[in-house]
């Protein structure tokens, strides 16, 4: 199993970097997890065959995470794809996927290949292929729009963090969170790998506490362009035997899990 990391910015759009985006491949299922703006040539551009992908997992929906889908489906399309195409969301986020798809006048008739919706539940272990699982665990990203859940009822702020599990390898993602506890929704687990972001708390909230998780190596993401040089700083200050540890990903990145 590999994981390349497609993009690792956070939802400021640049140049040079691609919103936050991860594919986990092995010979048997290539999952994809995320695909907001610009997946589509950020999948090119990391040398990606659409028709590679089996399929594609949902943290959340906010756009830099989500709204590259419809035009993702279309390129696969476009390439006379036939193989159906796995599409993993939360149970509360399920319509909302497949309407927007619809009302993106992708309707299942015109496809040329079948669109499968596979939801999750909280913590429910979701099994992706043999020796391939995850499991959500709501966290806190979306908890400041509880306020406008009179206003817009339908409106799921559901998002999770994910654990994914291989035969060998425990990879943790926290994907975009809230506060500092959901660094520790996967308490129970010491992870090989511990993949976070860095945008939504303080940088030294998030190494300080991962340093006490104690993940086998720990690979940073979800940051803008300007968060370099301070990420750079704050890295430099770990105790030597942690700094080989801790990386800052970049875009293309792989991991040979
Ligand atoms: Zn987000």
């Amino acid at each position: 199993m590999k994981i390349t990391f497609i993009g690792t910015s956070s939802g400021k759009a640049t140049l040079n970097r691609n919103h936050s985006s991860l594919l986990f491949s092995s010979e048997k299922y290539n999952l994809l997890v995320d695909a907001g703006d610009g997946i589509s040539r950020a999948l090119i551009a990391n040398g990606i065959n659409f028709d590679s992908i089996n399929g594609i997992l949902f943290t959340h929906l906010h756009p830099d995470h989500f709204s590259g889908l419809p035009a993702l489906i279309v390129q696969m399309k476009m390439i006379n794809r036939n193989k159906p195409l796995d599409v993993f969301v939360h149970d509360s986020l399920r319509n909302v996927v497949e309407e927007f798809l619809l009302k993106s006048y992708l309707l299942p008739e015109r496809m040329g290949f079948e669109i499968l919706y596979k939801t999750f539940r909280d913590n429910e272990r979701t099994i992706i292929s043999e020796s391939f699982s995850f499991l959500a665990r709501m966290n806190s990203h979306l908890s400041n729009l509880e306020k406008f859940k009179n206003k817009y009822p339908s409106l799921s702020l559901y998002s999770a963090s994910f654990l994914f599990e291989t035969e060998h390898k425990k990879v943790i993602y926290t994907s975009d969170i809230g506060s500092k506890e959901d660094l520790f929704l996967f308490n129970d687990v010491v992870p090989d790998i511990l993949i976070s972001e860095v945008t939504h708390l303080s940088r030294s909230i998030i190494l300080n506490n991962i340093i006490s998780l104690n993940p086998g190596k720990t690979y940073l993401t979800h940051y803008s362009d300007e968060d370099i040089p301070a990420l750079g700083e704050i890295l430099a200050t770990l105790p030597a035997e942690k700094r080989e540890y801790v990386k800052l990903a970049e875009d293309g990145l792989s991991l040979e899990i």
